[in-house]
């Protein structure tokens, strides 16, 4: 069935494409080991290191963010190593801790709530006792999507440098790169994850590692090299030295993400993050005046991304989204893991402004009274008010 105006693609990745970006794509292909594509090469890895902040080495993979992950882990650590991972939702679990104990790695999952980000105490007291310094990296993300809950990476950085721990810190900006403030080489940051399809305003199918010079010489060093030949970081910065990749690359991905870096270093990364800051704290006053709750119960972790709303007892998150989906043409994101029908997800990134938000908002409080969830009108005027006082 066809139907009319625009779909409402509301979920926290992937987010709407720009139709500049979807243009650029649609161009012929190119040699991928000819001169052109040099110059595409080393505009894309260029620009993700402004993206990323970092004046060290970005890859490319053509792979989605969880590639990404297994690509930082399999090159940076070897199997038996002993690793620590913040728990903070269902990707710390599935992105983190599932690919960690697949590759042989010894995991210690440092619990949370799935309420907050990553606690610094926390980290604390797991690494203050490691005087041997068993552990060799430690993994936090920094958006969990799941919940809505950004973690406090210059606060873990450093609980890191206090204890003088050699561990690397690896860091999964999959949802918050290009949203929310991200800082690779100011913050100490070894590996850091991402993928095209949030922030970066890009179709699915690109993953990125932000990498430091410590941990591209760790990797080095290994004593059990990683035995893939895909991830492998040191065949990729070979070939990125001259523009080019070891093998075929996402070419067609590869224009989008230029337009895409054009269009974000344009308006400047600082105010791309007040964008996201406004329309995240836009959004929590309407889920106020709704009397709902956030899944996320710590303001100093809000997400500026991603709103998950707790749904009131005996009212079902993904019933909501199905009245939502079929009459208003609007897709939310699920409840996953234990936040299954518990709770919803309202994506408030990548291109997206104002009237964007306010269509969102107002499908989700339409929503609202379609289901027979009980809550107050005056979400969507909430959320007005502040964009106007904050204009
Ligand atoms: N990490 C985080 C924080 C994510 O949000 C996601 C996906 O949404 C992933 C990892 C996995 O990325 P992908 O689904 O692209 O493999």
């Amino acid at each position: 069935m066809s139907r009319p105006g625009r779909h409402f693609l509301q979920i926290p990745g992937p987010t709407n494409v720009p139709d500049r970006v979807l243009r650029a794509m649609a161009a012929p292909v190119i040699d991928h080991r000819g001169p052109e594509f040099a110059v595409l090469g080393r505009a894309v890895l260029d620009g993700m290191r402004a993206i990323f902040q970092t004046r060290s080495h970005v890859i490319i993979y053509p792979s989605s963010g969880t590639g990404a992950c297994e690509a930082a882990l399999s090159n940076a650590l070897s199997p038996g190593d002993r690793v620590v991972i913040m728990e903070t939702g269902w990707f710390s679990h599935v992105a983190w801790r599932q690919v960690a104990e697949r590759l042989g790695l010894v995991v210690d999952y440092v619990s949370g709530t799935w309420r907050r980000g990553a606690s610094p105490d926390d980290l604390e007291a797991h690494l203050a006792p490691d005087r041997r310094h068993d552990v060799k990296a430690v993994v936090v993300v920094h958006n969990e999507t799941s919940t809505g809950a950004a973690s406090r990476l210059p606060d873990l950085r450093a609980v890191m440098n206090r204890l003088r721990h050699p561990a690397l810190l690896i860091v999964d900006t999959v949802s918050s790169l290009a949203s929310i403030d991200y800082r690779h080489d100011e913050w100490e940051v070894d590996v850091a994850v991402s993928g095209s399809q949030k922030g970066l305003m890009v179709p699915p199918g690109l993953g990125f590692n932000a990498v430091s010079e410590k941990a591209l010489k760790v990797s080095l060093a290994k004593q059990t090299r990683s035995p893939s030949t895909y991830w492998d970081w040191h065949e990729m910065v070979r070939a990125n030295a001259t523009g080019y990749f070891p093998y075929t690359p996402a070419t067609n991905l590869l224009y989008g993400l230029r337009e895409a870096q054009t269009m974000l270093l344009d308006e400047g990364l600082p105010n791309v993050f007040r964008r996201h800051a406004r329309h995240g704290e836009a959004t929590r006053a309407a889920v106020r005046a709704w009397g709902l709750e956030t899944v996320c119960e710590e303001p100093s972790e809000y997400s500026n991304v991603t709103t998950a709303v707790m749904m009131p007892e005996g009212h079902n998150a993904d019933q909501l989204r199905r009245i939502i989906l079929e009459r208003f043409d609007m897709s939310l994101g699920t409840g996953l893991g234990k936040l299954a029908g518990k709770a919803f997800r309202i994506g408030h990134l990548g291109s997206f402004n104002d009237l964007m938000l306010a269509g969102t908002l107002s499908g989700v409080e339409m929503g609202l009274a379609a289901a027979g969830v009980p809550y107050r009108p005056g979400g969507v005027g909430a959320a007005l008010a502040h964009l106007a006082q904050t204009d």
